[in-house]
């Protein structure tokens, strides 16, 4: 894929880039972990000031960066606006919180009696350079959840972005240098995913993360599994959307037409499998039905939109093809379905009904705003699909019953459970999955903690 700027409204293909070469990447590597050598020893504060500083530009570049991101990826506009706000905040979570989360702990007097030990404590040191490799869908966020504790516990990050997104990459660097970070601390590597591998063998690497298709995290996983490197895997989901007899239809419909749409639908954490218990079902799909209609699509940059075009053209042809397929196996397209013509790679809303286990749509991640409804007998049913996907990411229910909710939170194979309300990341709460979502967590102390060594100072 080469790298470029391709405005997804129109196929026009605005910029491209030249990959950066054997020589510029050793340059980045070298200063990478001369950097690290040095940043490790400054202090949390020190630290906190320049991501204070990082998060108040963010905030001032947001009308700028809101239109770069839309022409790379296609997202409505104010989304991309509200994505900036929204990683100024988790900076300035990060830059507060650091240092609690990663302050020595002691352990239990009596067992630093029993270990023999005078005095024992646990730190948590740097690992050193991480590579990060990004996909374009939240360009900035899915970069600065990674970036913003990894900088604060004293790590640096080398970023691999999606090949589409290259100026929101280069505007990430540009960003952590003008708030002051040391040069070297955060850097962009204009590379393709073929030239990952490298990187990722080299000694100096010392983790990765990824966020993206399960390919792409299977190949990752296997070189750092190969040079025994930690990695942190987000690799997407097929999140259920339960709806249950005693839920408030009205609200549960307007934020799952919400939950399936935002980011035009390409959002890991979309809700893509709406499962309504038989008794609310057809009361459910018709609100449910109507809402996504409804929805304004079009020209990103129109402030109005609601749901633009998606990000590549592959990415529309892979989408048509699940869809395709859904309807050839029987199933029934309640709204949307149709590919339109004209420029740009736009799918309408779609809700589709009548899933069985042979399509492809049941068991792939549907990338696009197109929903698939399940109708279920009863609570055991309703457990039994939402279970029944090799992703494990979020879950949302929709319930009053307290008895529903123990079941579900106990039963539910995901990462996490949203209970009456959407699923939506929040730098104080662990993100991540279980089954082939991947494996371990972003955010909250828990993701500061993944880069980290964790180390057992003991004293006799
Ligand atoms: P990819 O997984 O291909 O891209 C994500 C990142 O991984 C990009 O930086 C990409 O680089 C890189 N990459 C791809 N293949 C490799 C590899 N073999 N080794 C190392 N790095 C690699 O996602 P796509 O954009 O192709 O989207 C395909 C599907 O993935 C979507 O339809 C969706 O199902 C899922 N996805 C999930 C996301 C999530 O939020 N969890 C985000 C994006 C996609 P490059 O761009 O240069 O190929």
């Amino acid at each position: 894929m080469p790298i470029a700027t391709v405005n997804p409204a129109t196929g026009e293909t605005l910029r491209t880039y030249e990959a950066m070469g054997d020589e510029e990447i050793e340059r980045r590597l070298q200063l990478a972990e001369a950097t690290f050598r040095t940043y490790r020893t400054t202090s949390f504060e020190e630290r906190a000031r320049l991501m204070h500083r990082a998060a108040g530009l963010l905030e001032e570049d947001r009308e700028e960066i809101g239109k770069v991101i839309t022409t790379e990826m296609g997202k409505p506009v104010k989304q991309a606006r509200a994505e900036a706000a929204k990683c100024a905040k988790a900076m300035r979570w990060y830059a507060d919180h650091a240092a609690g989360l990663l302050a020595d702990e002691e352990p239990a007097e009596a067992d630093v009696k029993d270990s023999g030990a005078s005095r024992a404590l646990v730190r948590y040191r740097p690992l050193g350079p991480v590579l990060a490799v990004m996909p374009w869908n939240f360009p900035l966020w899915q970069v600065i959840r990674f970036a913003a504790p990894a900088l604060m516990a004293g790590n640096v990050g080398l970023l691999k972005h999606a090949s589409n997104v290259p100026q929101t990459a280069l505007y990430l660097e540009d960003l952590f240098h003008r708030a002051g970070f040391p040069e070297g601390c955060f850097q962009t590597l204009l590379i393709g995913s073929a030239a990952v591998d490298d990187v990722l063998r080299d000694e100096r690497v010392r983790a990765a993360t990824l966020t993206g298709s399960e390919p792409a995290g299977r190949a990752v996983a296997s070189t750092a599994g190969e040079m025994v490197k930690k990695t942190v895997l987000e690799l997407g989901g097929s999140d259920p959307f339960v709806v249950m007899p005693s839920a408030d239809l009205d609200r549960a419909a307007q934020v799952a037409v919400n939950a399936r749409t935002q980011n035009t639908g390409q959002s890991c954490i979309a809700a893509k499998r709406f499962i309504v218990h038989a008794d609310v079902y057809d009361a459910f799909v018709q609100r449910f039905t109507e809402g996504m209609r409804a929805l304004k699509v079009g020209d990103p940059l129109d402030e109005e939109t609601e749901v633009g075009p998606l990000s590549s053209e592959r990415g529309r042809d892979d989408l048509v093809e699940l869809v395709d397929d859904a309807v050839r196996g029987g199933a029934t397209v309640l709204c949307g379905g149709e590919r339109p013509e004209g420029p740009g790679w736009y799918y309408p809303p779609t809700v589709l009904t009548g899933i069985t286990r042979e399509m492809r749509i049941h068991r792939e991640e549907a990338f696009g705003p197109v929903a698939t409804v399940y109708r279920a007998d009863d609570l055991d049913e309703a457990v039994l699909i939402a279970n029944d996907t090799d992703f494990g990411l979020s879950s949302n229910v929709w319930t009053r019953d307290d008895a529903d909710v123990d079941r579900f939170v106990q039963d539910l194979e995901a990462g996490s459970v949203y209970v009456n309300g959407m699923t939506a990341s929040h730098p104080a709460f662990p993100f991540g999955g279980v089954k082939r979502s991947g494996y371990g967590r972003e955010l909250s102390g828990h993701g500061i903690r993944e880069f980290c060594n964790i180390t057992t100072v003991w004293h006799g």
